[in-house]
């Protein structure tokens, strides 16, 4: 075996530590074991001769180092924890040389993408935990990347800003992020999947309440009085149309999502998730659920039905508008490392979204792992490389 990569060894040093987030402690940071990972970051920055401010309370690590050549200051935010959803204990990543379609848990006839990958080095689990490339990988290239300015100091650079951050998987990840420590206006994060794409648009998001208050009288004698709550709750669902869900739907097409129901007779109590890319579609869903109300209470002749719509997130685009010079830069940084950019609508919410909406605008950069949240995560050696000549060269002026 040839010796590994200082960016593959330092890969592997992070994902054997094991920082999953709880959506359940309520605590800041959620785990304390997300700090084990936090510690060794910033006695590596140290190391590496970096500006460090810990934030040892809530468990942020910001670090600095001051451009060289250049009057501008970037950014680059990775996340520390990993997914409540697949236990990140004892992670025993498994190196893969020069993988050829035949492997016992990465298999091509699950997972069709690994086609694309036969003849590259890999890096899975084996099959017990996730691997933590979400978001090890983007801390590992980013940290690189500080490493490699350091020991080139002739190459020119900008001031960089970098940020580890926690709980990003529970939501919470810039919940105490403190936008005055962290000294770039501009950023990226590094969470992403497959090389080459870049995020920049997620949902708008909104969460409709619907209550329903039914009559409830002895079913003996109910004829012509008893209003089922739990009856009228599925007549409101039939009017929301069946092929606007999430699983019929994909790409830039939003949804209803049904997200809880609870029911009797007396009382009923729905709530839907509301998403769409677009703005006046995303308006346009939610004057359509208040129709649909509508409806419902005029059959009845009365206000039984009622429902309150709150939003929830925006549409980072928004605020990337003005911005644009953010993706042209990584689309440019990506073909000069050898990829092909592509840009894809999230899905979901970022916290780039966030930040972005507090005044950082934060498109997301790859990071070359796949199959996240899952015990078949793994992560493309080259992608990881590339990833990293990627936000080099992101980083340097010219
Ligand atoms: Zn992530």
């Amino acid at each position: 075996m040839d010796k590994q990569s200082s960016l593959v060894e330092r890969f592997l040093r992070y994902v054997k530590i094991d920082t999953q987030s709880d959506e359940e402690s309520g605590r800041h940071p959620s785990t304390d074991k997300q700090r084990d990972l936090a510690d060794l970051l910033v006695t590596e920055l140290k190391d590496l001769g970096l500006d460090v401010d810990y934030d040892e309370k809530n468990c942020y690590v910001y670090a600095y180092l001051p451009p060289n050549g250049s009057d501008t200051d970037l950014g680059f935010i990775s996340h520390m924890d990993t997914s409540p959803a697949v236990s990140g204990k004892d992670v025993k990543p498994h190196f893969i040389h020069s993988y050829d379609g035949k492997d016992d848990i990465l298999d091509p006839a699950d997972f069709p993408e690994l086609k694309e990958h036969i003849g590259e080095d890999l890096i899975r689990t084996d099959g017990t935990t996730l691997l933590g490339a979400d978001d090890k990988a983007g801390i590992a290239e980013i940290m690189e990347m500080l490493s490699f300015f350091k020991s080139n100091p002739d190459v020119t650079h900008h001031g960089i800003a970098v940020a580890f951050t926690p709980d990003e998987e529970i939501g919470e990840g810039t919940a105490n992020f403190d936008l005055s420590r962290f000294h770039a206006t501009q950023a990226y994060t590094v969470d992403g999947g497959k090389f080459g794409i870049l995020e920049y648009e997620c949902f708008n998001a909104a969460m409709a309440t619907v209550e329903i208050k039914g009559k409830c009288v002895h079913t003996g004698s109910a004829k012509g009085i008893m209003i089922n709550a739990s009856l009228v709750a599925n007549e409101f669902i039939n009017l929301m149309p069946e092929d606007e869900t999430p699983e019929t739907t994909e790409g830039y097409e939003g949804f209803y999502y049904l997200d809880s129901i609870r029911s009797d007779c007396e009382n009923a109590k729905m709530q839907f998730l509301i998403r769409d890319h677009d703005l006046e579609r995303f308006e346009a869903r939610k004057e359509f659920m208040k129709d649909a109300a509508f409806t419902i209470n005029e059959r009845y002749g009365s206000e039984l039905l009622s429902i309150s719509i709150e939003d929830q997130y925006p549409n980072m685009a928004m605020y990337l508008k003005d911005h644009m010079d953010l993706i042209e830069r990584a689309q440019e940084a990506i073909r000069h490392a050898g990829g092909i950019p592509s840009v894809e609508p999230i899905r979901g919410g970022t916290d780039g979204a966030i930040l972005s909406s507090r005044g950082l605008p934060c498109p997301n950069l790859p990071t070359g792992g796949y199959n996240y949240h899952s015990r078949y995560e793994y992560a493309s050696v080259p992608e990881m490389q590339k990833t990293l000549e990627t936000i080099i060269k992101l980083a340097r002026p010219d």
